[in-house]
Parts: C-alpha cells; structure tokens; sequence
C-alpha cells in the first residue's frame, strides 16, 4: 500500500472565523476561492442547491492522533474509535460538509453553512444529489442519537428566541466591578432596583474595591437599600472588596486572566458567591464560555420537556455545556434571551398562544 499520495488544493476558503470556536456554522457564509485556471470546471454548479466541500483542516494540530477518542472530546459519551467520529486530530485531516450554495461569481462560491476557518484548503466540490447522497434507512449509535436531540432542540431554541427577541447585548454595566456588584446585588431584585443601589453607589463614589472596604458596613447597606437583602448585601460587597485587595490587589484584568476552573473555585470562595452568581462573572465580565443557570432558565427547560435527570445545577449546566458549541457570545446571548423570554411569556403562569416555542414545547396550553 502506498504510503503517501500527493493532494492538491482546488482552492481556498474565505471567511470572517479564523480560529474556534466557531459560531453557529448554520449561519455562518463564507466564499471558496477556486483556482482560476478551474474556473471552466464549476460550470452548472449554480443549478445545484447544495455542494459537498472536501478540505483540508490545516489548524488540526499535527503528530500521531489517539485511536480511540470520545466523541466531541466529551467524556460522558464512550470511548469509540477514532473513525467512528468527525475527530479533526486523524491521520488526514480531510473535514466533509455539505453546504447551501448561495451564489457563483467566476471562480467564487459564496456558502452558507461550510464550518472551515479563514484560510483552509479545498481540496474537491461535488454536487449534493439527494437520493445520492442521502440514506432514508441510516443507523446510528444511541449515544449520538440523543446528544444530537438534545444539541438540535437547544438550538431551535435558540434560533426562534433570537428570531422573536433580537440580540440582548447583556450584561449591562459600565466597567467590571460594576458587573461584579450587580451580579451580587441582583441576588433575589429585579434589575430595576439594583440600577438604583448602583447609581447610589456611583454617586457616593463608593463603587471601587477601596471605597467599599473603607466604608462602614451600615453605610454601604444605606447605599445599596433599594435592592433589598441590603445588610446582607452589603456584607458580601465588603468580603468581595476585601478578597480583591488580597488575592488581586485589586486587579480585574488579573482576575479575569485566571484559568476558568480555578477561577470559578476562588470566587465561589467568597462570602455570598454561589454557582450562579460566579458563572454570571466568569461569563460577562471574564468573557470565558460557561453557561449560566437561573431559575428563568429551569423553568423553561423543563417544560420544554428537556429536564435532566437530576434536579442539580450542575445537572442543568452540563446539558447546556454538552448541547451547545463552547461559545462565551452563544452562552452570553442564549441566557439572557431565556430570562427574557421568562419575564414576558413563559411566567409562572404561562402566555403560551404568544410564545415563539409552542410548536417545540411539551407544556403548552
Ligand atoms: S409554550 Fe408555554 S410553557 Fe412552553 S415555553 Fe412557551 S410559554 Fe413556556
């Protein structure tokens, strides 16, 4: 058997996502930049709506790639060879995807849908021939029949939230600390409210790790009052400010530097910081990809009909780590769209005719 062949590049994409993680790929158009002297060679490819792009996935990293992997590299799937997976770590990394053709222009294919960075080499273009190239009768192993379930239902999720509501552009703060207070604060108030403890403690200039550790513990309650809970509040804003001093010396870039486990760790270390509250840190002001669970976010889950099999927060975090490419932007957008949708549709008592999940949920009334 040969050892080595010899491939040439066709071609070459063109497209805004250099590097992962890669947004939604279903969204993502991007052009394929033929070599001209193939031009004549693409003639009546617009008559197709689909082509299948064959590429070479140059950022795979290089040396002698495991045999056996877990799918998606994620450990709860089991241990399967590696040509059982789309594993881009293989002996070729040849990456497949059949994409929607959008428009031919000479020797440029303008796609929708191809999940290939800036840069990659194309190495074939074939027409997507339905009855060809897709079986009606494939079978495929449970494991991928559920986690694909699973990570399409969260993305129709996703897709006709952002289609009713538009982008949420959270967390709304000026600067990081303010993010950090406001995740504190917003423990059991409405947003409303703790606008005005921060304006309080803006206008105090009490909102530095400095001030908040000089000012006596009743005045900072005084200030963030229109939150409520405001002694205890006030007392997890102090033991913040002094961990900060201690650990960081106040130093938020340092802070948002540190690595995601550790991080997450350290401030649930912290007087009055818990699981949501340190994943809403490490999410909007960190800008590290976790997702953030609340109780909007249960509750909507689970009338969807996609509860997990326990009732844990890290039982609801997994399935959206596990369902969803590991995208801050994504987590960021997907959360604050869930609350969104809890505040003015599925409250506790639900407005199901207006909601833009009735066709995918099993509590509708
Ligand atoms: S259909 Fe009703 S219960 Fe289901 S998510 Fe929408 S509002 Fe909530």
């Amino acid at each position: 058997m040969a050892k080595e062949l010899t491939l040439k590049a066709i071609g070459v994409v063109r497209s805004k996502i250099t590097q992962p993680p890669q947004p939604d790929p279903e969204k993502v158009v991007s052009e394929i930049v033929i070599d001209s002297s193939l031009t004549e060679a693409l003639d009546g490819l617009e008559e197709f709506s689909h082509l299948i792009v064959l590429y070479w996935m140059h950022q795979a990293s290089a040396g002698q790639p495991p045999t056996k992997v877990h799918p998606m590299g994620k450990q709860e799937f089991p241990l399967v060879g590696l040509f059982v997976t789309r594993s881009p770590h293989r002996p070729n990394p040849i990456g497949v995807t059949t994409v929607r053709l959008l428009q031919r222009r000479g020797n440029i294919l303008v796609v929708q849908g191809l999940d290939a960075f800036d840069g990659t080499p194309v190495i074939d273009i074939k027409p997507y021939i339905p009855g060809y190239d897709s079986v009606a009768d494939a079978r495929v192993p449970q494991w991928l029949t559920k986690a694909y379930g699973i990570s399409q239902k969260l993305g129709d999720i996703y897709h006709q939230l952002i289609d009713r509501y538009g982008s949420q552009h959270w967390w709304p703060a000026e600067e990081p600390l303010e993010m950090i207070v406001g995740a504190i604060l917003t423990q059991s108030a409405a947003w409303s409210n703790v606008e005005k403890a921060i304006n309080n403690l803006k206008a105090a200039r009490a909102l530095s790790p400095k001030a908040l550790r000089r000012l006596p513990l009743p005045e900072v309650a005084t200030l963030i009052r229109p939150c409520g809970y405001y002694n205890a509040k006030a007392l997890k804003l102090k033991s913040l400010a002094h961990w900060l001093g201690d650990c960081y010396k106040d130093d938020l870039d340092k802070l948002f530097a540190t690595e995601v486990n550790d991080l997450r760790q350290q401030l649930l270390s912290v007087h009055g910081i818990g699981q949501e509250t340190a994943d809403s840190i490490i999410l909007y002001g960190a800008n590290k990809p976790i997702f953030v669970i609340d109780a909007y976010t249960r509750r909507i889950i689970n009338r969807i009909g996609l509860a997990p099999e326990t009732n844990s927060y890290t039982a609801y975090q997994t399935l959206f780590m596990h369902g969803l490419p590991t995208d801050s932007e994504l987590f960021k957008e997907y959360h604050a769209l869930l609350v969104c949708l809890a505040k003015n549709v599925c409250r506790s008592r639900p407005l199901c005719q207006q909601c833009c999940l009735n066709n995918i949920c099993q509590s509708r009334r």
